[in-house]
């Protein structure tokens, strides 16, 4: 990482001497503000502001949290290591083209200068005053362009070699954004495949419920008049569902009663949820008995 850069910048943003900052924040997160003021020698307000104009571009960010015992808000501040990088770099894409602005006009234009004043002016200014200085009247002479094409050629490689290190860091740290984007995400979907199944078996629960409660009511309606018949068909529906049939016998209602469906949904409850089998068949005896008895009695 380029701390030297973060450094430059941050001074470029707060003021002189506040680069050292970057030292205490970078890496870390949330640092209580007292320590960086310990750090750095400076009051808790001078940190403050430096962090207040940091935080005005996104450089920094902070929680804060009660004190419990002085009962005042402490800050916590979280250096933003892309946000700076970022800045970095509109900053040294900005320096670039100003300096190939330099190179073009250097490249292309005449320049006039005056040696005992060391003043140099463009063509234009230079013609304004009939070729002398305007400070002390000395005749202009002509620039040599070849030293300044030179130097600005050269400040321009640098400054693309700084924009290049900037870039291969955000580009590291994007990546390792995305990986962790890409481990939440993971964790999110399982999560949520977790809650599906979960929804699932609950569903076919609440189904066998209702199909339980729908063959007791059923049961009753039809009791007298078609007794041996009824008997029989009965007993099979009763078997296959209804584990828990007498809890909640309020769950039918609203459930349209259609005996052909019954069988249906009772087959794939049992392949869903296939840890109940023993409770179905435990309740299927006692159900059946229990129909057996309340039939025989009212015989
Ligand atoms: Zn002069």
């Amino acid at each position: 990482m380029q701390v030297k850069l973060l450094h430059d910048l941050v001074e470029e943003m707060a003021g002189l001497d506040t680069g050292r900052i970057v030292d205490i924040l970078f890496g870390k997160r949330d640092v209580n503000e007292f320590l960086i003021a310990k750090k750095m020698e400076l009051t808790i307000n001078q940190v403050r502001n430096i962090l207040y104009k940091l935080s005005a571009d996104g450089l920094v960010t902070f929680i804060r949290k009660k004190d419990k015992r002085k009962g005042w808000y402490i800050y916590y501040w979280t250096l933003k290591t892309e946000k700076c990088l970022v800045k970095l770099e509109q900053a040294l894409i900005r320096k670039i083209e100003n300096l190939n602005g330099v190179l073009g006009s250097r490249e292309t234009k005449r320049f006039y200068i005056c040696k005992p004043c060391g003043i140099e002016v463009g063509e234009e200014k230079a013609l304004e005053h009939g070729f002398s200085c305007e400070e002390c009247a000395e005749v202009y002479e002509l620039s040599d362009n070849s030293g300044p094409i030179r130097d600005t050629k050269a400040k321009v490689t640098r400054t693309e070699k700084e924009l290049e290190l900037i870039r291969g860091e955000l580009e590291l740290i994007r990546e390792k954004e995305k990986k962790k984007r890409v481990r939440a995400n993971k964790k999110l979907d399982k999560e949520e495949a977790e809650k599906k199944a979960i929804l699932k078996i609950a569903r076919a629960a609440a189904r066998k419920n209702v199909a339980a409660a729908k063959a007791k009511a059923e049961g009753k309606t039809v009791k007298k008049k078609t007794v041996a018949k009824k008997k029989v068909v009965k007993k099979k529906i009763v078997k296959k569902k209804a584990p828990v049939k007498k809890k909640t016998p309020a769950s039918s209602k609203g459930v349209p009663r259609k005996g052909a469906k019954k069988v249906v949904k009772k087959k794939i409850v049992k392949k869903k949820a296939p840890v109940k089998k023993k409770t179905v068949a435990k309740k299927k005896v006692s159900l059946t008995e229990r129909l057996k008895k309340k039939l025989s009695g009212k015989k």
